[in-house]
């Protein structure tokens, strides 16, 4: 286990996004107790598990999905609820060495997710703002290694803001109060737990069975098992990002989990972010809610070899340094009201798995840090394959 965070006892442990009412009044579902069959079991209820099941459903399907906790009670219920593209793969750089075509390939498809998204859940949950991506540090250089670091970024992103325009993606440089770098016009954010609670609705009310609190212990052709119950079914997909390598671990070699962390604070003096921003190469994130209150998360490079763990509390030296990015963003000093932590997958060229694990099992997972789109697009991708034979895109082929 990490070490818990002891410098601030009197901040509330779990997720600030929880604070609404859709998470607070969660009714809760039944754990699996018993043996059932379906025609289709779908292992992890976060983003990509839910899309799965919604695909599995339009196919006329029977569907059971299991998860160890509550609804989206992984990544997909605490991350920064940003909603951008084409995943965690650069568009210009060729270091990952997968094809130019297949990244902004991506991107488009990504972006066909969003609209999806957004015609199922509406615009109060699925919001369109501009996306930030600042050079550097928020705020701009304060010494020469920082001055440094934005110059290398701006370079690294005027580069693929260069293969955006060519692709016809929409894309603008920044400069202003946060920084410099670019904004991406007309992306969204969302509250990760009301999205994932609110997929969760739409498919009980379509008919599928889901079960919390049913932690699956094995995985098999035809079988998913729990301590306390099996699924039988012809298809089974498991969408689970962080923690793939633990459920299944012939994936190891491909995927690792790795902890990002968050914190909330209480509402700012003023309004800072009318969109989410990611600066120092994605290593922060953060967005301002309709209360003021900046969600913040990052600070992984900084403590590399212990944030490769599969452990998912929040520890002190993370969140030490998260605070010192919240109050630079904030340019005031913040309350930090929730500090918590989720597992991701990560994969060595950031490119997402979607994989056959048995026969009639597949596995996606790997969305390095950025799976709110492309999970749901890795699940229904899984389900095309599982059901009619359909090509996995190049950009889904992880090395495994
Ligand atoms: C702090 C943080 C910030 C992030 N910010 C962003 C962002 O702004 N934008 C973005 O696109 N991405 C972001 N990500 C990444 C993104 O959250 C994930 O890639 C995405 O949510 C993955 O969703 P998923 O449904 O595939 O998997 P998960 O969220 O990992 O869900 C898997 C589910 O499986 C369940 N599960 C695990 N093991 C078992 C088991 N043995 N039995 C049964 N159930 C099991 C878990 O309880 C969980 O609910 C962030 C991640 C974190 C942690």
């Amino acid at each position: 286990m990490g070490a818990t965070v002891t410098y601030d006892s009197t901040v509330a442990a779990g997720v600030g996004w929880d604070t609404v009412d859709v998470a607070r009044d969660w009714p809760g579902l039944p754990p699996l107790k018993g043996d059932v069959t379906a025609d289709a079991c779908v292992v992890g209820l976060g983003g990509s598990g839910l899309a799965a099941v919604d695909a599995l459903l339009d196919r006329g399907l029977t569907v059971v999905g299991l998860d160890a906790g509550r609804v989206a009670a992984g990544a997909a219920g605490r991350n920064g609820g940003i909603l951008s593209g084409g995943g965690a793969m650069s568009l210009a750089s060729e270091a990952n060495g997968v094809p130019r075509a297949d990244r902004i390939a991506l991107h488009h498809d990504s972006d066909i997710e969003l609209r999806r998204l957004e015609a199922q859940l509406g615009p109060a949950v699925v919001e369109r703002a501009p996306l930030y991506r600042i050079a550097g540090f928020v705020r701009g250089p304060r010494d020469d290694a920082e001055r440094a670091l934005e110059a290398e970024h701006l370079a690294a992103m005027r580069a693929d803001a260069a293969v955006m325009r060519e692709a016809g993606i929409p894309v603008e440089d920044y400069e202003g109060e946060m920084g410099r770098g670019l904004v991406l016009p007309n992306r969204a954010r969302i509250n990760p737990a009301v999205r994932a609670l609110k997929l969760a609705t739409h498919c009980l009310e379509r008919g599928a069975v889901l079960h919390e609190n049913s932690h699956v212990t094995g995985i098999e052709s035809g079988a998913v098992h729990t301590g306390q119950g099996t699924v039988r079914a012809r298809v089974v997909l498991v969408a689970v990002d962080g923690k793939l390598d633990a459920i299944l671990p012939q994936l190891a070699g491909a995927v690792h989990s790795v902890r990002l962390q968050m914190l909330a604070t209480a509402p700012l003096s003023h309004r800072i972010l009318d969109g989410p921003l990611g600066c120092r190469d994605g290593f922060e994130w953060m967005q301002q809610d309709a209360e003021g209150r900046l969600l913040i998360g990052g600070g992984r490079d900084q403590y590399e070899s212990a944030e490769n763990t599969l452990d998912d509390h929040p520890t002190a030296p993370v969140q030490r340094w998260i605070d010192q990015q919240a109050e630079r963003a904030a340019g005031e000093p913040v309350r930090v009201t929730h500090r918590w932590a989720a597992s991701v997958g990560y994969t060595p060229d950031r490119r997402a798995l979607c994989v056959p694990v048995h026969d009639g099992v597949m596995a996606v997972g790997g969305y390095s840090g950025s799976g709110n789109l492309v999970g749901p697009l890795a699940a229904r991708t899984a389900v095309g394959r599982l059901l009619d034979g359909a090509d996995v895109p190049g950009y889904f082929r992880a090395r495994v």
